[in-house]
């Protein structure tokens, strides 16, 4: 007989859209459960956000490491820097423990009970937890926040299994590939891509479309397009992988080049990176009187779904799928559960890709304005001319500020950054727009010299006409 539980708010999925919601919640005064079978932190912080950070970070130093082995550059030199891949892996994994430990501590701060198990629903209000030592326990709810998350998508012709990997293998690898080819040119492909190149794996790309970063402006990926020519990633763009083969005891991916030719690389891994898809199976979504949009469990400005008291978070809604997007989907629920009027309605959800260089994208870019019937005036400032940029390493390498904003009113309305650490400038230009700042606003703000916020500053002038930097 499965024990029981009622709570006022019940959580399916601790990642950065559930934990959240469940602590906003608990903080609220509410009678929280939340419920997770794969540990708190969900995704992000086990296989996703977290540890491909930890990756990128772990190989951009062993990266430099060895270029002042080679070269005496900066008046610094090296001897012989070596990799463990293993002690990588084990470096990621520490800081996921301690992550993980602290969501478990913060919402027992905030009295919310957490059960780790598998939660599949009967009714809209009503689920069944299978825990890990085999008992269950039903837990009936006033209000259920659904935060599910996604997963990795397979290719149906060549599932995960043997040398083919996803992300959350490529981040559990204790060896490092020394031939890596990767299926998916967009943000996983890339930013682990990159991140095995620096680590000194051989990569190569492989990206249906006839450009890698498709979410981004082709001015923008330029430099990230000179990185991978420059560090020798074979890109195939408009290539279709086809299937993996085993030949001589050596695995190929097979794939079909722009003319319809039939080609294939050697690899030792192939990291399948071609988009994530909701968790909407196995857990009684049927079960629960929801309307979908598509793949997408649709929900309303308030994250309500098409049942009364159920609402739906993250990745499980679609589009973006990032980490913050849940995050700010899951306070804002427990606040409306609470009796606050929130909605969801932000001006533009920052993006943020690790790639080499890094790229930020807030808003509209020049070409959207202009198709959304805005007339703008665009400025943009190159990092070479940032005293900042030219005292790190590769930090001025065709990188840039570009700030579009709409011509009547000078209201800014998009930021777009490639660069070395401009990730680190993407709560500034969210800011800018969610304030619904002018260029006027910016350049009245004092930017702090030398940083690269500079960049900024020094865009909207010269979308002004009178940058000090450059020339106007
Ligand atoms: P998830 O994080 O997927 O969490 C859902 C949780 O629910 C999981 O723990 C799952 O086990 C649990 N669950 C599902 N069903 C049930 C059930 N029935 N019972 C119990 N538990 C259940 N985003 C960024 O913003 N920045 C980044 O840098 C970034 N990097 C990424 C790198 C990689 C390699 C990957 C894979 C993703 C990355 N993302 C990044 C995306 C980010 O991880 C997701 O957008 C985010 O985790 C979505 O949060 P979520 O709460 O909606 O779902
Ligand atoms: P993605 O959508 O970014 O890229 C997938 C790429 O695979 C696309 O360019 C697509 O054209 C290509 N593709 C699809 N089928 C193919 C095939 N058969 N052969 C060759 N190429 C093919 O997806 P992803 O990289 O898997 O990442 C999933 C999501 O996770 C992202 O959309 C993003 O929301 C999130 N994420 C975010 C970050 C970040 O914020 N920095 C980092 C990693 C992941």
């Amino acid at each position: 007989m499965a024990q029981s539980k009622t709570c006022q708010v019940l959580v399916v999925g601790g990642g950065p859209g559930g934990y959240p919601a469940a602590i906003r919640a608990g903080q609220l005064g509410l009678d929280t459960i939340i419920v997770d079978k794969h540990g708190l932190g969900g995704t992000c912080l086990n296989r996703g956000c977290i540890p491909s950070k930890a990756f990128i970070h772990a190989s951009s130093k062993y990266e430099e490491m060895v270029h002042h082995a080679q070269k005496d550059e900066m008046g610094l030199k090296i001897a012989d820097p070596t990799l463990d891949m293993a002690g990588v892996t084990a470096w990621k994994d520490g800081i996921v423990s301690k992550l993980t430990k602290g969501v478990g501590q913060l919402l027992k701060a905030a009295k919310v009970e957490t059960i780790a198990g598998w939660a599949t629903f009967q009714n809209a209000k009503t689920c069944v937890v299978e825990m890990e030592n085999g008992e269950t326990v039903e837990i009936t709810a006033e209000h259920v926040i659904l935060a599910t998350g996604s997963k990795e998508t397979e290719l149906p012709f060549m599932p995960f299994g043997g040398n083919v990997i996803g992300s959350t293998e490529a981040l559990e690898l204790t060896e490092r590939p020394e031939k890596l080819v990767v299926v998916g040119g967009g943000y996983i492909g890339l930013e682990l891509g990159i991140a095995f190149r620096k680590m000194g794996s051989e990569v190569a790309v492989v990206e249906a479309l006839d450009s890698i970063l498709p979410s981004y402006d082709k001015e923008l990926i330029r430099p990230v397009q000179m990185w991978l020519k420059k560090n020798k990633v074979a890109l195939h763009t408009g290539c279709k992988a086809k299937g993996a083969v085993e030949e001589g005891g050596q695995t190929f991916l097979e794939f079909e080049d722009a003319k319809g030719q039939t080609q294939r690389i050697e690899a030792d891994k192939i990291l399948v990176a071609v988009g994530r898809k909701p968790v909407t199976e196995g857990w009684g979504l049927e079960n629960m009187g929801v309307d979908m949009d598509g793949p997408f469990v649709k929900i309303d400005h308030q994250c309500r779904t098409a049942m009364r008291g159920v609402y739906a978070i993250g990745d499980l809604v679609g589009e973006p799928l990032l980490a913050h997007k849940a995050t700010k989907q899951g306070e804002l629920v427990a606040e409306i559960i609470a009796g606050h009027k929130r909605a969801y309605d932000p001006v533009s959800v920052a993006a943020v890709c690790f790639t080499e260089p890094e790229l930020v994208g807030v808003g509209l870019t020049p070409d959207e304005a202009k198709a959304k019937g805005e007339t703008v005036i665009t400025g943009k400032f190159p990092l070479a001319a940032s005293g900042r940029a030219l005292t790190m390493e590769g930090g001025a390498d065709g990188g840039f500020v570009r700030v579009t904003a709409r011509e009547s009113d000078h209201v800014i309305l998009g930021i777009h950054a490639v660069g070395k650490h401009v990730s680190e400038l993407s709560g500034e230009f969210a800011l800018a727009l969610e304030m619904g700042a002018t260029l006027e606003d910016v350049a009245g703000t004092i930017h702090v010299h030398p940083t690269l916020t500079e960049g900024f500053a020094e865009g909207v002038l010269t979308a002004l006409g009178h940058p000090i930097h450059i020339s106007a």
